[in-house]
């Protein structure tokens, strides 16, 4: 089977990036971009919570957070800013974001999940996580300062599930587990954007131009 024959029969391949995107920063950016090249995807959809179930309510609603998302990707390949968290009432669970995306890409199509080590430590708290790895795969991403061992809940949840390469988890439509340390980690994070832009403090280089330009002329986050 030629290569073009193997891609169509085991269907598209799809990452969900999701987050509070409080506002959108270069950690993000580059690690979508990255985790696109790395698992050889067709699309990172980048997915902001309305209503995050386990954090405070951000500050800045979520309508302006897809757009400064919107601003950040710009024309980069592959990566969509994917409004449809923001449709529904409620806590945005990601079981239900995933299956939605399930739907659209048939029972053969390769779905992941991809999550920074900080959210994958909790991940057993989170709804149906069972039913995260009948839907997708689950993709940990290193993250600088974030490499605590997983609590005992989560070790019970994960199993056997562990792969070890990109290949192996994508030869099957959903249920691995992939720890991938992508070529460029970035230390920065939401909360010390936010932190700076409140302080009067450069943000820049930390995030896309074009993100900065509207935090700046807008005011946002200048206030705690
Ligand atoms: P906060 O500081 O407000 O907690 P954050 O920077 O962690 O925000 P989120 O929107 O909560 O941003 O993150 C969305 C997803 O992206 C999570 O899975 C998170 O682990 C991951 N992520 C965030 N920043 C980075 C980074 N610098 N490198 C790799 N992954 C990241």
């Amino acid at each position: 089977m030629s290569e073009v024959d193997e891609r169509l029969t085991e269907g598209v391949r799809v990452a969900m990036l999701g987050g509070t995107f409080d506002p959108v920063h270069l950690g993000h950016l580059r690690s979508a971009v990255e985790l696109r090249e790395g698992l050889g995807l067709d699309r990172v959809h980048m997915i902001p919570a309305a209503l995050p179930p386990l954090r405070d309510t951000p500050q800045v609603p979520p309508e302006e957070r897809l757009t400064l998302l919107r601003l950040g990707i710009g024309d980069t390949p592959g990566l969509v800013a994917d409004p449809r968290e923001l449709a529904r009432d409620g806590p945005s669970y990601s079981v239900d974001t995933l299956a939605t995306l399930r739907h659209e890409i048939g029972a053969q199509g390769r779905l992941v999940m991809a999550l920074g080590h900080d959210a994958f430590l909790r991940l057993a708290d989170w709804h149906a996580p069972e039913r995260l790895f009948e839907l997708a795969h689950v993709v940990v991403i290193d993250r600088p300062g974030h490499a605590a061992s997983p609590s005992a809940p989560l070790r019970r949840l994960l199993a056997d599930r562990e792969v070890a390469s990109a290949e192996a988890l994508m030869a099957h439509p959903a249920g691995g587990l992939l720890r991938l340390s992508l070529p460029t980690r970035m230390a920065v994070s939401a909360t010390q954007v936010r932190r700076r832009l409140a302080e009067g403090r450069s943000v820049r280089y930390l995030l896309p131009e074009a993100v900065e330009s509207r935090l700046l002329s807008r005011g946002l986050y200048r206030e705690t």
